[in-house]
């Protein structure tokens, strides 16, 4: 990893180079002064989803949609997963019913479903993130490659477990 790093703000996806010591320091976007590394979820769409794959951190995606129990379910495990992991992998949230086509392109035939992006490029993903835990099955195996970065929170889901359901087809 190079350093210091280039990193794509959450909100405006402009571009932002930032030290790797200056990671965990709440750092602001020098081009929309928001927040580069919130410790929130942020919002993907078919607009942005390029420009926020690029970049020194780790993307993780998780694929959602309104009427979907589970993916509610799943989302305050992923908010705070979003607090735990902030300054080591941004995670995103991608409408798969706003955004079809990206959905398509991705492949996605049920959600919720998490993948993970290094490089602009998928490393890992798990379909039912409505299991009690995504750090089984393939995210745990490459998180484990992560650990270089610190990346080795594990992020599980406490309550019972959903049932994914596929996207609908119109
Ligand atoms: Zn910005």
């Amino acid at each position: 990893m190079t350093d210091p790093l280039m990193i794509p703000c959450a909100q405006c996806a402009g571009l932002n180079r930032i030290p790797a010591a200056r990671l965990g320091d709440a750092p602001r976007c020098g081009h929309c002064k928001a927040a580069v590394l919130p410790a929130a979820p942020f919002d993907l769409n078919e607009a942005s989803f390029a420009k926020q794959l690029r970049g020194d951190l780790p993307l993780l995606v998780d694929v959602w949609a309104d009427w979907c129990g589970p993916c509610k379910a799943f989302a305050p495990t992923y908010q705070q997963a979003a607090g735990q992991l902030q300054g080591r992998c941004r995670l995103g949230k991608l409408d798969s019913e706003a955004n079809r086509q990206l959905a398509g392109q991705l492949n996605i035939r049920s959600i919720p479903t998490l993948i993970l992006f290094k490089g602009g490029v998928e490393v890992a993903r798990q379909s039912g993130a409505c299991s009690r835990s995504f750090t089984a099955g393939p995210f745990a195996s490459r998180a484990r490659s992560y650990k270089s970065q610190g990346m080795s929170v594990s992020v599980s889901h406490a309550d019972r477990p959903g049932h994914c359901r596929r996207p609908r087809d119109d």
